[in-house]
């Protein structure tokens, strides 16, 4: 069987090895995974069916779906394709789903020729294609695609792949170059087809995904409120500078852009993309590695433009960074890709869903002024409203695009190249490639030491690469010939191995202070705690409710302690510092000339950023005033 995996170049700089290579038994993402299985797929597949939005491939199967009788928003179709696509993933990494169930439904409501859309197109709902600004039909595709194809990659040709490819078909006659001149609102087939192309060697699908790659950027679409920009029609990818516009949408295209540039030899296009990602990691990316700062239009904001409170950073623009990531990352063999990907996955990722894998953030703040209520966990909720994760949406794309992710890790963990193997992220586990079979122990991110134990090898020589973070400054590397301090990028060790060969990398992850660029004003005179690739906040559940968050002050000369949180799970590490309240006089005019406030001893307490708001209503802050400096008396 060939490779399991969501992106399989057919060149580059490194290959992907699948999730049939790359397990992973325990620890931090492991435990998510096995919860991922357990809970979250079949919470999304009770929600799906509780709200009718599966039920609408039933109604349109059998003729029956009115238009009054259909449930959910333009894009609900690709909620079902997603969780389809998860488990696709969970069965082939050895795991079970009813999927035969959902893949026999979704088929039974294609229409001759290829159409796929319960919203579209019946008697009583508005023709088909006859709003492809907001009407996302070719995005649903391409999440049908996607899911297709983890099906194919698993090695099972059953209603879904043959759905699948009956869309890409009728995609390639409809919107080819004799076709409609036309575009989705929404990005995401691009990428789809490519993969299609690539789990199937037939060359129409990249030739249609680069036909809407370069279409994009010509002003089809109309120019609305928010501009073409909304939708990336306003510039082609190929002169683009920075990403702008709706998050989700911009990284998508950037991610089909790069599956094209890669698969055509289009070097420009590459890096195109590269010089894009540059600039937003430079400008206009989080802490966390979030992306999108504004609310209106869930879109990029200006450069430095990065506000805390009102981050709208959805999961979903998370999920896309990493697969952008990924993509450049397998590109270039760049270890700041993978560096951005793990910052990512820690911090937005693991944020957005609760310990109990039932409930989802839409956006990820860095900051929460009110704690607001507790949710009633039996009912759907608006989006990006409240302080606790909801158990779903009336706008749901997160819950099923983290589900699939998750689904899929072992598939964003390591490479092969023609000198060995690349470990990118550390994670429990095991790894095969080729000959060779190894075995990853680490209590990562909680301890910084990962252990690497070569369980078989061929006799050549062959080189094992680990990826030291950016943030890590200098790690130690212990291999069979010595220690040595190794820095950030790849550390690489070759030699003839043995069975049982032993090789040790050692991380520091000791918490420590980091500033922001002071263009980012939204948080000038804070500084944050990260710790390994964990970034802390501190939460008011944890303080005396007298505590008001806003108004702490820290010292960055104190001392940070640690101490185990069991409350929060195995392994997990709290920081203790002091930090004194200054409590503003409130006059009625949050205005004037220098503050009286007086200063009074305290002690904050900090918890990992992405095991926030699991305790109840609360609010958080990761960005923490510096106190003032004592007056210069001289
Ligand atoms: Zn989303």
């Amino acid at each position: 069987m060939g490779t399991i995996g969501p992106v399989l170049p057919t060149t580059g700089a490194l290959r992907p090895l699948g999730l049939d290579q790359v397990r992973l038994t325990g620890g931090f993402w492991g435990e998510r995974q096995q919860r991922n299985a357990k809970a979250t797929i079949p919470h999304a597949h009770h929600w799906l069916e509780q709200t009718g939005w599966l039920g609408n491939f039933h109604l349109a199967a059998t003729d029956d779906l009115a238009p009054h009788r259909r449930r959910g928003r333009e894009f609900s179709d690709s909620e079902v394709y997603k969780l389809a696509e998860a488990m696709a993933w969970e069965i082939a990494r050895g795991g079970n789903a009813p999927l035969d169930e959902l893949s026999t439904v979704v088929a039974a409501a294609q229409e001759p020729g290829g159409y796929l859309n319960t919203m579209f197109g019946r008697p009583g709902q508005a023709p088909r294609y006859s709003d492809l600004t907001w009407g996302h039909e070719l995005y649903c595709y391409g999440h049908l695609i996607q899911a297709g194809v983890a099906r194919l990659r698993g090695g099972v040709r059953d209603a879904l792949t043959n759905a699948a490819v009956r869309a890409a078909d009728h995609v390639c006659v409809e919107f080819g170059p004799s076709g409609r001149q036309a575009l989705c609102g929404h990005p995401e087939i691009e990428m789809a087809l490519v993969e299609l192309y690539r789990a199937t060697g037939t060359a129409r699908y990249l030739d249609q995904a680069r036909l809407f790659v370069d279409r994009r950027g010509q002003a089809t679409l109309p120019d609305i409120e928010l501009g073409r920009a909304y939708f990336q029609d306003d510039i082609p990818i190929r002169e683009r500078g920075v990403f702008a516009g709706h998050a989700v949408r911009a990284l998508y295209l950037a991610c089909g852009a790069v599956d094209v540039a890669v698969e055509t030899g289009d070097d420009k296009l590459l890096a195109a993309v590269v010089r894009q990602w540059e600039a937003t990691v430079a400008a206009r990316t989080y802490l966390t590695g979030g992306m999108g700062s504004r609310h209106e239009g869930e879109a990029f904001g200006d450069d430095y433009e990065l506000p805390n409170d009102r981050a709208y950073i959805e999961t979903c623009a998370a999920v896309a960074s990493v697969m952008l990531s990924w993509r450049l990352l397998l590109a270039t063999g760049e270890a700041r890709f993978a560096d951005l990907a793990e910052r990512t996955l820690f911090n937005v990722v693991a944020a957005s869903t609760s310990l109990d894998g039932r409930a989802f953030f839409y956006a990820n703040p860095l900051q929460q002024r009110s704690a607001g209520e507790a949710l009633d966990r039996s009912r759907p909720w608006p989006r990006a409203s409240s302080s606790e994760r909801a158990p779903w949406r009336d706008v749901s794309c997160c819950p099923t695009n983290v589900a699939r992710t998750i689904a899929s890790l072992g598939g964003y963990v390591a490479t092969a190249d023609g000198g060995g193997i690349q470990l990118h992220q550390y994670a429990g586990g095991t790894v095969t490639s080729g000959d060779t079979a190894l075995t990853v122990a680490t209590a990562y991110p909680w301890n910084g030491t990962v252990r690497i134990r070569v369980d078989r090898t061929a006799d050549a020589p062959w080189s094992l690469s680990l990826r030291v973070p950016a943030w890590a400054g200098e790690a130690m590397l212990v291999t069979p010939e010595g220690a040595k301090r190794v820095g950030p990028g790849y550390a690489v060790v070759s030699r003839a191995w043995c069975a049982g060969d032993q090789v040790r990398l050692k991380l520091p992850v000791a918490p420590r202070w980091t500033d922001a660029d002071p263009r980012i004003d939204a948080v000038r005179g804070c500084v944050a705690v990260e710790r390994g690739p964990l970034v802390y906040c501190a939460e008011s559940v944890d303080h005396d409710p007298a505590v008001a968050l806003d108004a702490v002050n820290v010292d960055r000369s104190a001392p940070l302690s640690e101490r185990p949180l069991p409350a929060l799970g195995r392994d997990v590490v709290a920081l203790d510092l002091p930090a004194p309240t200054t409590s503003a006089a409130g006059n009625g005019w949050p205005y004037g000339s220098s503050s009286t406030a007086e200063a009074e001893p305290g002690n904050l307490t900090l918890v990992p950023y992405h095991l926030w708001a699991n305790r109840g209503p609360a609010t958080m802050r990761v960005w923490l005033p510096v106190a003032p400096s004592t007056p210069d008396r001289r």
